[in-house]
């Protein structure tokens, strides 16, 4: 068989540093093509470009990997912002969600992670938690830093019949870098993953009309330490 090949929506740095000379830099963080690699697929990164590019660049991969990253803007979701928010994206949001309607157009597989599951929501009709830390009734810290990324901190619970029960089993444990959350669900989404504060932490398409994989965790973060987060990898290039 073909090696499929895997879009990962990319990101820009403006200033990535002094070992990098402080340039503008357009990347995906490494996890996401590695465990891609590792497990049979053959990764492609989609730097941000014009929405008018999303059909051509959709036309040339498989599937659709939407990664981690910037807060999605408020109003997406007709909200205005809590807090001034220095790390939004526009033009990602805008080429990204470009990506997203022309992968159900194309019937293409999606899998999202943290924003890439957010933002999906919002495409799709659904709305976000700016902050979890200010809903009152939590009970976890839903953003774990200082604690190393590939360390998982708290508890998902997982739904019945769903493709992350398959992969993670009835209860699992997982990592957690977000501030913002699943608020309304997209009518054509179901959750299959919750924490034991109830947050949303899984989502997958509701019908076949499209194929939709999002974890608020971070698989690109762990898939060296943990089996799970590169079965899930392992899924998404070969499965989804
Ligand atoms: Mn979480």
């Amino acid at each position: 068989m073909e090696r499929p090949i895997i879009g990962i929506a990319a990101n820009e740095v403006e200033d990535a540093g002094a070992k990098l000379y402080h340039l503008p830099i357009s990347y995906t963080p490494a996890g996401y093509v590695k465990a891609v690699q590792e497990v049979g697929g053959l990764p492609f990164l989609l730097p941000i470009g014009t929405p008018a590019d999303a059909k051509a660049y959709m036309q040339r991969i498989d599937k659709l990997i939407l990664a981690g990253g910037q807060n999605v803007a408020p109003d997406l979701y007709g909200e205005k912002p809590l807090v001034a928010e220095a790390a939004l994206a526009s033009e990602r949001d805008q080429f990204e969600l470009a990506l997203i309607y022309e992968a159900l157009v194309q019937k293409k597989p999606i899998f999202a992670v943290c924003r890439g599951m957010q933002l999906a929501n919002v495409a799709l009709g659904g709305s976000l938690y700016q902050d979890v830390s200010q809903l009152s009734d939590l009970q976890i810290a839903h953003m774990q830093v200082p604690i190393a990324r590939e360390i998982p901190t708290h508890h998902i619970r997982t739904e019945k019949a769903s493709v992350l029960r398959n992969i993670y089993g009835e209860q699992a444990k997982v990592n957690s870098f977000h501030y913002q959350a699943v608020k309304k669900l997209a009518p054509d989404l179901k959750a299959t993953a919750f924490s034991e504060d109830g947050i949303i932490e899984g989502v997958e398409n509701r019908s076949s009309k499209f194929t939709f994989l999002g974890v608020q965790w971070h698989p690109d973060f762990a898939y060296e330490h943990l089996e799970q987060e590169l079965a899930i990898f392992r899924y998404v290039v070969k499965d989804l």
